[in-house]
């Protein structure tokens, strides 16, 4: 393999396609974008984009119709696209955790809040200490300290089911189980979109304050620009199954070099904006038949000649002042079109 870009992971070149009655949807389309330990990356972009597919794949979830046709998932040196299932499972949940959109869809329906942390624990350990008898009283200590850690009064969730909590308690309740196995990345699909306003800040501030102390390694997906800014060291910016632009936050913000990453900026409304809001003209395109080219071309308000045939790659680009990691997919900063 070349040298991992990221220490902790590295995806490069993935494509996943799902063959659908309709046509085969082509997902994603050869996506790249890395981290080291201890980041948060937030990975953006308008819904159908690939975000989602991006981050199940990292956990080898595409199921029929859904596959990985090509690409490398690189995580501390292993390709995960090329482990076996009984190793991926010694890293998910343990190494890789995963906190989705709606929490109580994704809690067991008929079992306690405290056993399914402790259930959760327990299969995390049962790799490590192969040949050991489970100790249940430690498990319940964490799942109880972890309850805690998360702002929940243990003595009463631990004996609700999960259709008896709140949509903020249900995320706490996944927060705390998915970092009871102190992950090195965790993976946060949309966590907050589900919940109301005010326990979006609350959920989003008790993470931040929960993986920083753990230097645990969040892949954030979100579709709110505002919401990664506020948690994220890094962004990676997708349309139509492409990372079209990559870098830490302050350079995004200040300096967004591609048109749609400038069009997502210009949608966003902030205090005291007083010109009008605009829109990207165009709609996403249908990924049974992209466009041809830079997919982005149709919506383009920049686009050269050769758009519409030749593929932009992501590639470093060239700013004032250098900014570190600052990657672009597009014709206006390469000169092949
Ligand atoms: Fe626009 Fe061309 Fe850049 Fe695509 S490659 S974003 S069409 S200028």
């Amino acid at each position: 393999m070349e040298q991992q870009r990221g220490d902790l992971l590295d995806i490069s070149g993935l494509r996943v396609v799902f063959n659908t009655y309709a046509g085969q949807v082509k997902a994603l389309n050869g996506v790249e974008l890395w981290m080291n330990h201890g980041e948060r990356l937030g990975v953006v972009g308008e819904t159908g984009c690939g975000k989602s597919v991006t981050a199940l794949s990292v956990m080898r979830l595409i199921e029929e119709p859904g596959e990985i046709t090509s690409g490398a998932l690189w995580f501390e040196g292993r390709n995960l696209a090329q482990l076996s299932e009984n190793d991926l499972n010694s890293i998910r949940g343990k190494d890789i955790a995963m906190i989705f959109q709606e929490p109580v869809a994704a809690l067991n329906p008929v079992m306690k809040v405290g056993a399914q942390i402790v259930e959760n624990i327990e299969c995390q350990r049962r790799s490590a200490d192969a040949g050991q008898i489970p100790d249940k009283r430690a498990f319940s200590e964490i799942m109880r300290d972890m309850l805690g850690r998360v702002g929940l009064d243990w003595q009463r969730t631990e004996n609700l089911y999960p259709h008896e909590l709140s949509g903020g308690m249900a995320q706490r309740v996944m927060i705390a189980m998915a970092l009871s196995s102190k992950p090195k990345l965790l993976i946060a699909d949309e966590p907050t979109s589900a919940l109301d306003v005010t326990i979006q800040a609350q959920i989003l501030n008790l993470l931040n304050k929960l993986v920083r102390e753990t230097q645990t390694a969040v892949l954030l997906i979100t579709h709110a620009m505002g919401v990664a800014a506020q948690f994220c060291d890094f962004i990676a910016v997708m349309y139509a199954g492409n990372v079209v632009e990559y870098g830490s936050v302050q350079s995004i913000f200040r300096n967004p070099l591609h048109p749609y990453t400038k069009g997502l900026l210009n949608a966003v409304p902030k205090i005291g904006r007083t010109d009008e809001l605009q829109s990207i003209p165009g709609i996403v395109p249908d990924l049974i038949d992209p466009p041809s080219g830079c997919r982005f071309h149709p919506r383009c308000p920049y686009r050269k000649p050769d758009c519409d045939t030749l593929e932009p790659t992501l590639r470093a680009a060239k700013t004032e002042p250098a900014a570190d990691r600052h990657h672009v997919a597009c014709f206006l900063y390469q000169n092949d079109a």
